[in-house]
């Protein structure tokens, strides 16, 4: 019967009365490419591009080298959206001829967006290639930052993707509680967001993502995370602007169905994933996902969420 319902499940991705998700892939370069589409991803929400990075420890890969690969990956989804990252170094990605070795609490310090502010050779050669790469081609591409902090870190970012001449949507992830609290301020200098809920739990709960002690509070059902996604999705709303998860929130399928009644504009996920989250968000309409979002956050426990939600969805 499972198998039969995900065999069923093709298509955008949409709630049962019809409101439309994005159902979009996570992925790390274009070997990840085939499966993405495969699944059926509608375009790419998070396109990791460290993994370009790691071949050399001494430098940034060319220009050259960056155009080629992102073109690879733009190239797949002719009409589609593409979503791309720069380069999240440092913390749980260190990079040698970038992130600082003494650091004394690397995931508080010099990383994602404010490495690529102190090295902002690497942040223009990155973006004029994703503009190069783009260049002629009908995709839909978007850029976004990882770990920006306030509105100051948006401009600066904005500011950087206008003077690399590129031709795209420009984006912050949301992964600092600063930034969903501000969210609003934040969309002033840019025209989209993205929840990175794998950081923001980290961030919001003072919880190493690395460390298994603490995984408990890494839990993205945690009610207080759900009512920073809330918040942001509000303030998109608000600005009429989308607000999207890229997090491994968005591949657990109840999760999705909340995120959705939290207001999320669109899910971005391992491809893997995609066929049961697409198959899950069919069977309930728009309300019942806010329904269900708004038991989840009336609880004081991830796994109260957890319960609360599936309840309202299984008509309990
Ligand atoms: C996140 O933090 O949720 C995210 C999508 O980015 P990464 O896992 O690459 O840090
Ligand atoms: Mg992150």
């Amino acid at each position: 019967q499972r198998k039969a319902a995900l065999a069923a499940s093709t298509g955008p991705g949409a709630t049962a009365d019809g409101h439309k998700v994005p159902l979009l892939a996570n992925i790390g370069g274009p070997a990840d490419v085939e499966a993405a589409v495969e699944a059926g991803a509608e375009g790419v929400g998070l396109f990791r591009t460290e993994f370009l990075f790691l071949d050399d420890s001494k430098q940034a890969p060319s220009e050259e080298k960056q155009v080629a690969a992102y073109r690879q990956v733009l190239e797949a989804f002719p009409e589609g959206r593409v979503v791309v990252r720069v380069l999240d170094a440092g913390a749980d990605k260190p990079l040698d001829f970038l992130t600082p070795a003494d650091e004394p609490n690397p995931a508080l310090g010099v990383r994602g967006l404010r490495t690529l502010l102190d090295h902002p050779d690497v942040l223009r050669t990155q973006l004029t290639a994703l503009a190069k790469a783009a260049e002629g081609l009908p995709v839909y591409l978007e850029v976004m930052a990882p770990m920006v902090a306030d509105r100051t870190d948006a401009r600066a970012f904005a500011d950087a993707c206008r003077e690399a001449g590129l031709r795209a949507k420009f984006g912050a992830m949301v992964e600092i509680p600063s930034a969903a609290l501000r969210a609003r301020s934040i969309l002033q200098e840019v025209e989209f967001l993205s929840l990175g809920t794998n950081d923001l739990a980290q961030y919001t709960f003072a919880a190493d993502r690395q460390v298994g002690a603490v995984s408990r509070l890494q839990d993205p059902w945690q009610p207080a995370l759900l009512d920073l996604v809330e918040l942001s999705a509000e303030a998109a709303k608000a600005e009429g602007k989308s607000c999207g998860v890229c997090g491994e929130a968005a591949a657990d399928p109840l999760l999705a169905c909340v995120l959705t009644g939290l207001g999320v504009t669109s899910l971005s996920m391992g491809a893997a994933s995609i066929p049961y989250v697409r198959a899950t968000l069919a069977k309930y309409t728009l309300a019942q996902c806010e329904r269900a979002a708004a038991a989840a956050r009336a609880t004081d426990s991830a796994e109260d969420a957890r319960s609360a939600a599936q309840a309202v969805l299984s008509g309990e």
